[in-house]
């Protein structure tokens, strides 16, 4: 796990940050050290500098190629399921995208493995970890519905992109225990769910709550 170490990034205010964190709070919220970790990380140097004065909304935003990075609720959400029965210390990441998912990740769990389909996004998000000085991330361009089998099987795998189906890979490469965080459904609306592996064959999904992700798509982009 990693302390972010700021200096020289330049935080936006703490009221700014307090301001986010009391909406994550009053929209349900409860963990204190996701909460802790929302506040501290500096979402401005995950979107380009055009729009870098809205980063501290609670909305998601264009970071090129068609995507967005992550609303922070949805972020906080997320990440708080994943962890809801402890820490984990394993988790894969479907969707590198701007790299803030991985980032609030990476303050959480012994190791990220976060995977990327489109070249230029996962070249910049390697840039803000290095920035941030975060050295429990490893990062592969590919295909992350095939999930990284070399590095499996995890805790936890949480997808910022939503496919139509769960992709077998995902399941497979879970621990027993293990934890699967992933919108799921078509392009206009998605549920969100938590599956967690209770034996070799038997899985358990919950359906927690109506999101709206970018699509898994297949394939990479160089
Ligand atoms: N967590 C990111 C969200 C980015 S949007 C953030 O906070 O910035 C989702 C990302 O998933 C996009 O970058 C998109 O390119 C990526 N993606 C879509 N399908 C994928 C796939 N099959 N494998 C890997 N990444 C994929």
């Amino acid at each position: 796990m990693n302390k972010l170490q700021l200096q020289g990034i330049g935080m936006t205010s703490q009221r700014t940050r307090s301001r986010l964190v009391q909406r994550l709070k009053d929209q349900g919220i409860t963990d204190p050290q996701v909460l802790e970790v929302m506040g501290n990380t500096p979402r401005h140097i995950f979107i380009d500098e055009a729009l870098s004065h809205r980063a501290y909304e609670d909305t998601a935003l264009p970071i090129g190629f068609n995507q967005t990075i992550s609303q922070p609720y949805i972020v906080a959400r997320m990440t708080e399921i994943l962890l809801a029965e402890g820490p984990l210390d394993k988790v894969l990441e479907v969707g590198t995208g701007s790299g803030y998912q991985t980032t609030v990740l990476a303050q959480l769990v012994e190791q990220v493995y976060s995977v990327e389909r489109i070249k230029p996004l996962q070249d910049k998000a390697r840039q803000r970890f290095s920035l941030l000085k975060l050295r429990n991330i490893s990062l592969k361009h590919s295909d992350g519905g095939m999930g990284w089998t070399e590095r499996g099987p995890f805790d936890g795998i949480l997808a910022t992109c939503a496919p139509e189906e769960i992709p077998a890979e995902l399941l497979l490469q879970l621990k027993i225990g293990g934890r699967l965080v992933i919108p799921v459904g078509g392009s206009r609306q998605q549920q969100l769910k938590l599956v967690i592996r209770i034996s070799e064959d038997e899985y358990e999904t919950e359906i927690l709550e109506g999101v709206k992700f970018v699509p898994l798509l297949s394939g990479t982009i160089r």
